[in-house]
């Protein structure tokens, strides 16, 4: 292989920046990941840390010096702090799609205008908002904004639930209409430029307590609901211009509608068992992508269920001796902590 001089920034520190950096090595892309958790587990993984508040000029600077292309772990970097990165250095994928999908409701507004359909949702600013879309009971009320795992969610049951809970109405807030799911699924693509793309096929997801548990290949799914989702799923990164990967997850409710419940501008979790079920997995996809290297035809290799260790699992994953087809990844976080992803176990089936 040639020895490639590129240096790749990664902003964020997390498994998904470690993962990203494990795969970079891989094709000789020397990694530097921007972190503002002196705890970061990436430091394990990738060539320089730098650790700095996001906001802080000199060091993004330093950062925007040190690389020839930025890419991020999570969507909820600050947008002028992605934007004045930019005018230094490529930050793949763009800024402005950022902007878009790290507030819920320019989100969803943005899936239904390219036609799309998702959950029927509202913007929320008070209890009042909520006593007047009681058809959107039972629903979901959450923070439009830095939500993840489930957190700054609320089930909502009634109206009368609303008026009980605490609900900060200063943060903005969507209230959506509960779905009755017959499952959950995810797609994860990667877009090239000149709109050269690859596709993963639909991964069946299982969620308990709104964390991601289980994801499994194949979906059990039939053949319409596989191929609407994967169109869906490129449809919206061409119109939004990715490059890099990115994961649409997905509703089916009990008539088999399919619904986008959220896009993630990053590699996703649903996604960490393509390291063990294809040629290449969607880690290596985004490096190849964001730094303009040759695609290459995906192939699968095999199936696969991975399941998430999390908080005080971890322990008994630790000494566990695993047999040819478990593949056991440890993100070498510090502190264990309640609901906290710590690894994975994928097992792969023929
Ligand atoms: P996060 O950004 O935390 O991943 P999501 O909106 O994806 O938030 O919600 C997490 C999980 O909660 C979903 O994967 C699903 O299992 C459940 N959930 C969220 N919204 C709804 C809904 N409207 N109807 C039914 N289940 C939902
Ligand atoms: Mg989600």
């Amino acid at each position: 292989m040639v020895k490639s001089k590129l240096v790749l920034g990664i902003i964020g520190g997390g498994q998904l920046g470690s993962m990203l950096a494990t795969a970079a090595k891989k094709l000789k892309i020397k990694t530097i990941v921007l972190t503002d958790d002196l705890k970061a587990p990436a430091k394990n993984f990738c060539d320089e840390i730098i650790f700095s508040k996001y906001d802080r000029q000199k060091s993004i600077e330093d950062f925007a010096r040190k690389v020839d292309v930025v890419t991020f772990e999570f969507e909820n970097i600050p947008f002028k702090v992605l934007e004045y990165i930019s005018r230094l250095k490529p930050v793949l994928p763009k800024p402005s799609i950022n902007q878009i999908v790290q507030n819920r409701f320019t989100e969803k507004n943005f899936i239904n205008n390219i036609g799309i359909k998702t959950t029927n949702y509202v913007l929320i600013n008070n209890q009042f908002d909520i006593s007047n879309n009681k058809d959107l009971l039972p629903g979901l009320l959450k923070t439009c904004t830095l939500g993840y795992d489930g957190k700054g969610q609320f089930v909502l049951e009634n109206k009368d639930e609303a008026s009980k809970l605490k609900i900060e109405f200063d943060k903005e807030q969507i209230l959506e209409k509960k779905v009755n799911l017959k499952k959950e699924i995810s797609v994860v693509i990667t877009r090239f430029l000149n709109n050269d793309f690859v596709i993963y096929e639909p991964i069946e997801n299982k969620h308990v307590d709104q964390i991601l548990y289980r994801s499994i290949i194949p979906a059990d799914i039939n053949k319409d609901i596989f191929e609407k989702a994967q169109q869906q799923a490129k449809l919206i990164a061409e119109k939004l211009d990715y490059i890099g990967t990115m994961c649409v997850e997905y509703f089916i409710d009990e008539k088999n509608n399919l619904l986008v419940n959220e896009i993630a501008p990053r590699v996703h979790n649903s996604g960490h068992l393509t390291i063990n079920t294809h040629n290449i997995s969607q880690f290596e996809n985004h490096i190849r992508a964001v730094c303009n290297l040759e695609k290459i035809e995906l192939k699968k290799i095999c199936n696969a269920e991975m399941i998430n260790v999390i908080g005080n699992e971890i322990k008994n994953y630790r000494d566990k001796t695993y047999s040819k087809n478990e593949f056991f990844f440890d993100y070498m976080k510090l502190k264990i902590k309640e609901k906290r992803k710590m690894g994975h176990l994928t097992t792969t089936k023929l």
